[in-house]
């Protein structure tokens, strides 16, 4: 009986892989990627493992998701044992529910394993902590690529008015829109807003502005990038420890 492991390969430094994860993927007879893997975990598969890629190299493009899902149980029907790695946590923005839904549908066994995900990972190491006591009490995780229906926003903007830390995942390409919005819901211009462009690697790149100047600042930041508004982005000025070591 096959089984498929839904993986979390955490947000880019290998070595924030769990230790379930590390040994899933030397022991795996098969690995579905995707873009946001740090190629050098697939180095650690045993040999004859086999890779399958679902990403496409020059754009934010995958293949179609039920493509995907297809891939998956296709390879589950050839292999005892298949690892579907996705970037961070499979279950935070990373269609993971859809795949197990998908596989279970079709009688297949799977498994989520947990991972780091990059909307706290990749803030920590830019120094920007999502809570600190006396700042902020909670912190969103949002999509910035989500559907329009209607041409309505399917964001509540409306409850984002709380000094909440928001991150923002898939967003970069919609920054002015964010900030825009932010703006509009009465946010003040002046406002902390931080863009962090591949997290927990040593291509790490920070900028921190404003709402007022960030889309300016960030313009040229490189992808994958995730953006963090609140007033703990100002910690970074105390917090910064990556940049530093
Ligand atoms: N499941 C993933 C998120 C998938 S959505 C997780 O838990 O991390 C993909 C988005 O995650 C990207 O568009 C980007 O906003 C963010 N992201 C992932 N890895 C990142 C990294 N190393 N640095 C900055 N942002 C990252």
């Amino acid at each position: 009986m096959s089984k498929v492991y839904l993986t979390g390969a955490g947000p880019g430094d290998i070595e924030l892989m769990t230790v379930k994860a590390l040994r899933l993927v030397k022991e795996t007879d098969v690995i579905i990627y995707d873009r946001l893997i740090n190629p050098d975990i697939l180095k650690e598969a045993k040999d004859g493992c086999q890779f399958v890629y679902v990403g496409k190299e020059d754009s934010n493009h995958t293949l179609p998701q039920e493509e995907i899902n297809e891939v998956i149980y296709q390879n589950a029907l050839k292999h005892e044992h298949v690892v579907r790695l996705k970037g961070g946590d499979p279950l935070v923005f990373g269609r993971g529910g859809e795949e197990g839904i998908y596989l279970r549908e079709r009688g297949i066994k799977f498994e989520f394993i947990p991972g780091i995900t990059s909307a706290i990972a990749v803030p920590e190491y830019a120094g920007i902590p999502v809570t600190h006591r006396g700042i902020t009490v909670s912190f969103r995780v949002v999509t910035g690529h989500e559907s329009h229906n209607k041409g309505h926003s399917q964001i509540p903007w409306e409850n984002y008015k709380t000094d909440d830390t928001i991150i923002f995942l898939m967003g970069l390409h919609r920054l002015k829109n964010i900030t825009k919005k932010l703006i509009e819901i009465g946010k003040s211009k002046d406002y902390p807003i931080a863009v962090i462009s591949r997290g927990t690697t040593k291509d790490e790149k920070t900028v921190v502005g404003t709402l007022d100047t960030i889309v300016e600042l960030a313009k040229d930041l490189p992808t994958p990038a995730l953006i963090v508004v609140g007033e703990v982005v100002r910690l970074r000025e105390q917090l910064n420890w990556f940049e530093e070591r």
